[in-house]
């Protein structure tokens, strides 16, 4: 077919074994609806001429709704469906699909260009359905990246298969909704879905705090690799649910967690996790408590759980009983713990017991390195020596451990068994440095055209002298802009415009050893040095500012260093070894999300070693704001600065030189801050971890701490 009225009258006269065949190009546009009946063995199938050589871009989807339909080999980018899903098993809420495969399929970056526009790319609802060999990557967008529906009786007892996908990097969405795959939803929770999870990878999927929500009972989750993935498995409502023989890699990176259990019935066994770092109901592995009588969307107790043969190494955190409080009082029972096997190469105190478990019952579990053990039989401490696997996983040398721990034979997936062979997986995201450098003289708009030339990851080394900048720097890619080596000066940026850079899509910057000064921008309200584009941004970007001096942002009033926009998010803001010298507004205003969803605008900030003077509003300012506990940030660090005259602007929204609303982890330490506002942390939810530590306050009033609401 060569157009969408070929692909409708094709569609209409389809029966059991045709094929429908897209002709290779890009279709724009196409809301595509494909319905018939074939029959087993002898499917009506939808595919492009060449495998990948089909691109559905622009507001596009798909509709299935018959039986025995096979849908592969298709390409969804570069664009965003008009409609909630982009692809769905169903035509219409009546007409499902079932005994339906879609196989091969690439959703690559298809998102709304809305940040908070909720959508969904995959829906599965009817029965016998298959969900295999497939691409999904890069949903910066709200909204489960993946779903199985059963709202509707003709969807439970489904008996679908998801297997040998890829689910590949979703960045940080800072907020509820930014989970990777849902099976059901706490209203349908207490129905079987009976649906098998099987040889998946899931890498980098950072949305939320649940990598998978499973909400129903009777699934299997089996074989699958979680790679560098933060927040869990969580066995959320529903029960029945068996994980088995998953490897979990954390390589220590943050937040990174495993299976976290709830309801009746669970299995946990044969897992390998590795690394993981999370902690709370984020750690390596979490038995919940309940609530007595608990309505369908809080937490069931733990019963009859089995948790056996698991290889945990080097996790942080494994937490029996957690999330023990007033209103999460039964601890888990008639439950078994055996042959698990504990080990941590850095002795640490990682596995604690909130409250009572003698409802577990612990046998022949083996730990190494774990300190301060809960006082149970069943646990025996040994020294463990590990050797790599055949699977490239680590077991115990000695053979004497052999009924302890993940199964021998446990192989671990690569990345190439999974999804379509034939559509690359991405290398890590671009970064700073990496591309090519130019060395630039000083002059009017020589920085600008160095920036307009520069691709991902450009370096551009300035050398001392005076850069007038007399356009606003756009920038879609990572770029530094840094100080020659070994410069006798630095090299001094004015800019005439209202903000000397703004990051678009794609864009991040990194400045180093520059001198920034405002005095040219105009008498205007809301200047900025650097500011993110007005609109939504999908992406995360990162500031990096380092040995930079910033100086007269002041030509008006109100003139912040950073200024972001509602609906961006920073993955990282880092200021150090840097001074700002008048400066009317803040230096890093972090406040844009004022709604109370939850939202927040930066995953990680620091603000350290620099020095701050005369500066009208406040150096930090981060809001988050409401009750959400879907997210792990955000983390602010201020340590080891020095404050002169700051937040003494009558302008200045946070009343405080350093303002901490909402944020998960602060460390606020070692900061001198003489004749300014003080400092004030609130703390919202989520048991923030909070350090102070070491400020001196100098005709400064004291650090404030205050709990919201
Ligand atoms: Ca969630």
């Amino acid at each position: 077919m060569h157009d969408q009225a070929g692909y409708a009258a094709a569609v209409r006269g389809a029966g059991p074994g045709d094929a429908i065949v897209l002709a290779d190009g890009e279709w724009r546009d196409f809301e595509i609806v494909f319905t018939g009946v074939g029959r087993a063995g002898k499917p009506i199938t939808l595919k492009p001429q060449t495998k990948g050589g089909v691109r559905i871009t622009g507001r596009s989807n798909l509709r299935l709704g018959g039986e025995h339909l096979v849908v592969s080999g298709l390409v969804f980018t570069d664009g965003h469906t008009p409609t909630r899903d982009v692809i769905a098993f169903r035509r219409t809420k009546t007409h499902l699909a079932n005994h339906s495969r879609v196989t091969e399929v690439v959703i690559d970056r298809f998102n709304n260009p809305e940040r908070f526009e909720t959508d969904f790319w995959v829906m599965m609802y009817g029965r016998h359905n298959r969900f295999d060999h497939s691409y999904l990557a890069g949903k910066s967008n709200g909204g489960v990246a993946m779903a199985v529906r059963l709202d509707a009786p003709e969807s439970r007892q489904n008996a679908h298969r998801i297997d040998h996908n890829y689910f590949g990097h979703r960045p940080i969405l800072g907020g509820n909704g930014g989970e990777t795959l849902r099976i059901g939803t706490s209203h349908h929770s207490l129905n079987e879905s009976g649906t098998l999870v099987e040889n998946n990878v899931f890498e980098r999927c950072n949305g939320e705090v649940e990598i998978i929500s499973n909400k129903s009972g009777g699934n299997v989750f089996r074989g699958n690799l979680f790679l560098e993935s933060r927040g869990t498995l969580t066995l959320r409502h529903g029960n029945g649910n068996v994980v088995e023989g998953n490897v979990f890699l954390g390589n220590g990176v943050p937040h990174t967690g495993g299976i976290r259990i709830i309801n009746k019935r669970q299995t946990v066994r044969g897992n390998y996790l590795f690394g993981l770092t999370g902690r709370r109901f984020g750690g390596a592995l979490v038995v919940m408590n309940g609530v007595p009588n608990s309505p369908l969307n809080r937490y069931h107790q733990v019963e009859d759980a089995l948790i056996e043969q698991n290889t945990i190494i080097d996790a942080h955190h494994i937490e029996l009983a957690a999330g023990a409080d007033a209103e999460r009082s039964a601890p888990p029972v008639r439950s078994r713990f055996r042959n698990n096997l504990i080990v941590n190469t850095t002795p640490r105190r990682s596995v604690v017991a909130h409250d009572d478990i003698t409802g577990i019952r612990f046998e022949g579990n083996v730990a190494s390195g774990v300190m301060g053990l809960p006082q149970v039989d069943g646990i025996a401490t040994r020294p463990v020596q590990l050797v790599g696997g055949a699977g490239g996983l680590r077991q115990p040398a000695d053979a004497t451990f052999m009924e302890v721990g993940a199964p021998r034979d446990l192989a671990l997936l690569r990345r190439e068994d999974v999804g379509p062979a034939w559509y690359p997986k991405p290398a890590t995201a671009p970064r700073f440095g990496g591309g090519q450098t130019q060395r630039i003289s000083p002059g009017r708009d020589t920085l600008t055209a160095a920036v307009e030339q520069a691709g991902a990851g450009g370096v551009i080394e300035l050398r001392p002298g005076e850069y007038i900048v007399t356009k606003i720097l756009t920038l879609r890619h990572p770029i530094t802009v840094r100080v020659v080596p070994d410069a006798a000066s630095r090299p001094l940026v004015r800019f005439e415009r209202s903000a000397l850079m703004e990051l678009a899509e794609g864009g991040s910057v990194e400045l180093i050893g520059l001198a920034i000064d405002g005095g040219l921008a105009p008498d205007a309200y809301g200047n900025s040095a650097i500011r993110t584009s007005r609109h939504a941004l999908l992406g995360n970007y990162s500031v990096r500012v380092v040995d930079v001096e910033a100086r007269n942002l002041n030509t008006n009033h109100s003139f912040n260093f950073l200024r972001v926009a509602k609906h961006t998010f920073a993955r990282e803001i880092e200021v150090l070894d840097s001074t700002f010298r008048a400066v009317t507004g803040d230096v890093v205003a972090l406040n844009a999300e004022v709604d109370d969803l939850g939202l927040y605008n930066a995953e990680y900030v620091t603000v350290a070693a620099s020095r701050f003077v005369d500066i009208g509003g406040a150096v930090v300012n981060v809001y988050r704001g409401g009750t959400d506990e879907s997210t792990f940030g955000p983390h602010v660090t201020v340590r080891g600065n020095r404050f002169e005259r700051v937040g003494l602007s009558k302008r200045n929204a946070a009343g405080a030189a350093v303002l901490l609303h909402g944020a998960q982890w602060v460390s606020v330490t070692g900061n001198t801050l003489v004749g300014s506002r003080g400092a004030r942390i609130v703390e919202t939810v989520g048991e923030p971890i909070v350090a102070v530590d070491g400020n001196r306050w100098v005709d400064t009033p004291p650090l404030v701490m205050t709990e919201w609401p």
